[in-house]
């Protein structure tokens, strides 16, 4: 297939392009580098920089021969979209039925969007389903909400055969493309910096909550597994009548804050010393999915979503690229590989 990955230079859409490409389909990636790196496009996939609220340069590019879109491309931040709601509704809904009416002016029918649990706000019971009740609790999901009821009415309107997937906490590392955003606001990215002595404490946002150990519980999921669900579900989309179908992709394995930090601290062998501040804003207490549909309907097996496998493959991209995708580029890491520079040089 030729394919469209829209944000295909962000950390999840560099990963999944990957997968794309050695699953042998010609991918073209359209990015506007806001968040992404260009040098996380793998060799084989082609970059087009640009925005998406740009729909004539969407159009040129879908009508020369696309058969489906894999849209990545939005603001994803839930302290920042608490502070700036408008930037949310202007990338992650107005951006993206620009390209909703890109895609039904040059017939590309086909859509795969990573959506969020974000979407299903305080949940009432865990794991998540689909079908379970959506009522988000900040504007980031409220966007990625409102772009899915977007393309569940192109579907019908305009016979779309369209697929959300809502991922849960996505994180780890393939071996060439990682985790690299500035700020980082994650918490597993962060609590491997202050592994990596580049912050003093980890900063644990809440210990007051109802679970456990007093600390949000999160389903963490592996890039990787991320990557393979949106190769099965561009697969998906060949088939079908014009529909949205939604499916969670999470591990169905909660981790506490207060778990990830003691896991980090195994793994890398290194201090990491916490310490409890008051709740962040927006945060739900817990987010565990139900990937069960997923499973059965998609085949998708999340083979690498353990938090030990999670936490050392990231651990391994950040000693690979001490200074993120900087690293790549020569600017300033002694410890750069020169092969791997030499690789990410075109
Ligand atoms: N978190 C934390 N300290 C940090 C970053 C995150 O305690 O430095 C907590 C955050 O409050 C949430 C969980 O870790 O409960 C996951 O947050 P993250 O920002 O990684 O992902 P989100 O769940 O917001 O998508």
């Amino acid at each position: 297939m030729k394919l469209l990955v829209v944000g295909g230079a962000g950390y999840v859409g560099s990963t999944s392009v990957e997968g794309l490409v050695e699953a042998g389909h010609e991918v073209v990636v359209y990015d506007n580098l806001t968040s992404g790196h260009r040098e996380s496009v793998v060799e084989g996939a082609r970059l087009e920089i640009g925005d998406v609220e740009d729909g004539a340069r969407l159009t040129e590019l879908l009508s020369d021969g696309v058969d489906a879109v894999l849209h990545c491309a939005a603001r994803s931040l839930v302290g920042e979209s608490m502070a700036d709601p408008g930037l949310y509704y202007r990338v992650n809904v107005a951006g993206g039925v620009t390209l909703l009416e890109a895609m039904r002016s040059t017939g590309v029918n086909r859509l795969v969007y990573s959506s969020s649990a974000a979407v299903y706000g305080e949940p009432r019971r865990v794991p998540i389903a689909e079908a379970d009740r959506t009522e988000p609790i900040n504007p980031y999901g409220a966007t990625k909400l409102a772009f899915e009821g977007a393309m569940r009415w192109f579907a019908a309107a305009h016979d779309f055969r369209a697929i959300s997937l809502r991922y849960f906490n996505v994180a780890g590392a393939t071996e060439r493309n990682g985790e690299d955003h500035d700020p980082e606001t994650h918490l597993m990215p962060t609590v491997l910096r202050v592994a990596a002595g580049e912050h003093t404490h980890v900063q644990i946002f809440g210990q007051d909550y109802s679970t456990p150990d007093g600390t949000c519980i999160r389903d963490f999921i592996h890039v990787r597994d991320l990557a393979e669900g949106h190769l099965l579900a561009l697969e998906a989309t060949g088939e079908g009548d014009p529909s949205l179908e939604v499916y969670n992709l999470g591990s169905a394995a909660g981790f506490s804050v207060r778990e990830v930090v003691e896991a980090a601290r195994r793994v890398t062998g290194r201090a990491v010393p916490a310490r409890a501040i008051k709740r962040r804003l927006g945060d739900p207490p817990v987010l565990v999915a139900s990937s069960r549909r997923a499973r059965r309907e998609l085949g998708w097996q999340p083979a690498h979503s353990t938090l030990e496998r999670m936490l050392a493959d990231a651990w391994a991209w950040r000693e690979a690229h001490p200074h993120g995708y900087a690293s790549s580029r020569g600017d300033g890491a002694e410890s750069v590989q020169p092969e791997r520079a030499a690789a990410s040089a075109g």
